[in-house]
Parts: C-alpha cells; structure tokens; sequence
C-alpha cells in the first residue's frame, strides 16, 4: 500500500500518518520530519532548508526531490510507505511518478485531508510536539495530560518555529500556489479521495482507513 497523504499545513497528515502506521504496518515518511531532523544534526541540507523552514517557503524542488529518491530506495519501502508532505509542486509529482516507475510501484491512494483556511492557523499555533518521540499534541484539540509533557514516553514537549501566525500566512498561500494544484493533478490519474479534516481525530482516521479498504 503506497499512500500519498496530502492537505494544507496543520491539516492533520502527520497525527493522522501516526494512526494509519498503527492500522497498517508500513513506515511514515514525512518529508518536514526529514528536513527538521537535518537542521538538528546541522547538516548542509540543514542549513538550506532552515532558511526555506523559517520563512515560511518550500525547500528547492531538487533538493527534496533527491531525498525522497534516497529514501524510496530502501527495502522498507518496497511493502509500502504513507508519504507525508511530498509532493507540494507538479514537478515534485512528475518526479515522484518517475521515482514509482524506476521502483516498480505505484501509487495506491492519494489521501486529502480537507480543512478549511480559517481553522489551520490555530491548528498549527496551538501545535506541540515531543522533542524525543516526535508525538503530535495540540494545547486546546488534543492536550497531553501534563502540560509540556509527552503522554507516550514522557518527553517535553517544544513548538516548532515555523508555527506562528505570521509564518504560517506565507506557508498557506504557498499552499495555495503551489501544492493546491495537485488535487485536480490526482483527480484526473484516478487515484484521489478527500476526507473531512474538521471532524475529531479518531473520526478522520476512520474515514481514511474506509476510504483505503473500499
Ligand atoms: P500536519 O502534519 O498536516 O501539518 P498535524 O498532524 O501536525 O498537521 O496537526 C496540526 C495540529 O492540529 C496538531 O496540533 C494536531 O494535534 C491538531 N489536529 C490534528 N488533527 C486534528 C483534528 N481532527 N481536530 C483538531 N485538531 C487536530
Ligand atoms: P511540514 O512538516 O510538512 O509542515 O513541512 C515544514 C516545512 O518543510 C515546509 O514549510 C517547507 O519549508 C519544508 N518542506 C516539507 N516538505 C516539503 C516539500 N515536499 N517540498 C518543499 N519543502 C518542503
């Protein structure tokens, strides 16, 4: 099962990637995960995307390209993956179309969570994450019982810097721009399914799950 988890930022793809790796076995790869996990090690990747992270902006096109080419390459992939955050560009699509057909694969879904502009800002500001587990937490929709601690493993919890209003107004006009286009994209290969974002979390799970077993 190859899943493509697509929607605005703060929509809900990686709480809902967390649930399906539950339900199905088959690895999350996230695409920010990778890029934030990079600007921690400091890398030179780390280096080029924390200017694009922070202002808001997409990392080039060929840089992220090429390391979802790497990690598509490796044996987990080859059972399945749920790709969260990849593609955001129609080029990032016809490369990914390529990188499938190099691997032998193809896509199975392509998963649309749809939550309407005016909800994500207070999505993303109240977003809080485990510094050790990477949980996904929200101080008002999804609380963890201890402020700032993790339920899971007790890590503390921190607020990713590219969650303030102000960002988050250019990451979704670039939203907008540049990522909104692949709906009509996967529309017309046949493999597209929306589902409502706005119901709580176990409810969009449960729609995503049906729309994967139909
Ligand atoms: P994305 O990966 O699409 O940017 P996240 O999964 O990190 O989004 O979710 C963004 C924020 O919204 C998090 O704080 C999360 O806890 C919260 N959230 C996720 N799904 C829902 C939901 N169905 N209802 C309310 N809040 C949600
Ligand atoms: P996310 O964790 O998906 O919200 O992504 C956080 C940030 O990482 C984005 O605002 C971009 O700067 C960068 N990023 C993640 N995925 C991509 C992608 N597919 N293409 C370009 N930039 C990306």
């Amino acid at each position: 099962m190859h899943i493509l988890l697509m929607g605005p930022p703060g929509a809900g793809k990686g709480t809902q990637a967390a649930n399906l790796v539950t339900e199905f076995g088959i690895p999350h790869i996230s695409t920010g995960d990778m890029f934030r996990a990079a600007v921690k090690e400091g890398t030179e990747l780390g280096k080029q995307a924390k200017a694009c992270m922070d202002a808001g902006k997409l990392v080039p096109d060929e840089v992220t390209i090429g390391i979802v080419r790497e990690r598509l390459a490796k044996d987990d992939c080859k059972k399945g993956f749920i790709l969260d955050g990849f593609p955001r560009t129609v080029e990032q699509a016809d490369a990914l179309d390529g990188i499938m057909k190099d691997l032998g694969l193809s896509i199975t879904r392509v998963l649309n969570i749809n939550v309407p502009a005016e909800d994500l800002i207070e999505r993303a500001v109240g977003r809080r994450i485990c510094k050790k587990c990477g949980a996904t937490y929200h101080v008002k929709f999804h609380p963890s019982k201890a402020e700032g601690v993790c339920d899971a493993c007790g890590g503390e919890l921190y607020q990713r810097a590219d969650d303030s209003a102000e960002t988050m107004k250019n990451r979704l006009a670039v939203y907008e721009d540049s990522t909104r286009p692949l709906i009509e994209y996967y529309k017309k290969a046949g493999v597209y399914t929306e589902v409502d974002g706005r119901q709580a979390i176990d409810a969009v799970t449960k729609g995503l799950v049906e729309a994967l077993k139909s």
